[in-house]
C-alpha cells in the first residue's frame, strides 16, 4: 500500500462562494499513481467546507440561496461578539470538511452530475485543501 499526500490552495473571492475543485482532485490523484484506493480530500478550516454535487450556473445561485436560508449572513449571533463570522462558523458545521472518494483504475469515481465543491462561508481568503491518496 501506497500513501501520497499533497496540499493546495484555492483563493475564493467572495465571502460565500462555491468553486469546483474537481480538476485539482483529479489532477492529484492521476499524479499520485495510485490507481485502485481512496483519495480523501481534507479542508483543515472552520468556516469553509466541502459538498459534491452538479455545477451549472443557475443551481451555483440555489446552493447560494440555501446557504443564506439556512444561516442568513445578517442573523443575530453570540460570536459576532468577538469575530464577524458566527454565520460562517454554522455553515461550516452543518457542511462536511472532508470527502473520500474512491479510485478504481486510475480514475475518480464520482456521479456524471457530481463535482467536488468547497464552499466558502467567510472570504476571500486563501485555502488550503489537503488531499491524501491511499492504495496501490
Ligand atoms: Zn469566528
Amino acid at each position: 500500500m501506497r500513501v501520497f499526500t499533497r496540499e493546495i490552495t484555492i483563493q475564493s473571492r467572495r465571502r460565500r462562494e462555491v468553486i469546483n475543485i474537481t480538476d485539482h482532485v483529479e489532477g492529484f490523484v492521476r499524479e499520485s499513481g495510485i490507481t485502485n484506493g481512496i483519495v480523501l480530500v481534507f479542508l483543515p478550516h472552520a468556516t469553509s467546507a466541502l459538498f459534491a454535487n452538479e455545477d451549472e450556473p443557475r443551481i451555483r445561485r440555489d446552493y447560494e440561496n440555501l446557504f443564506e436560508r439556512l444561516v442568513p449572513a445578517n442573523g443575530d449571533y453570540h460570536h459576532n461578539e468577538i469575530d464577524n463570522n458566527a454565520d460562517a462558523h454554522l455553515l461550516t458545521s452543518i457542511f462536511k470538511q472532508f470527502y473520500v472518494l474512491p479510485i478504481v483504475n486510475g480514475e475518480l469515481v464520482r456521479g456524471t452530475w457530481q463535482e467536488v465543491f468547497l464552499a466558502e462561508f467567510d472570504g476571500p481568503r486563501s485555502r488550503r485543501v489537503v488531499l491524501v491518496a491511499i492504495g496501490e
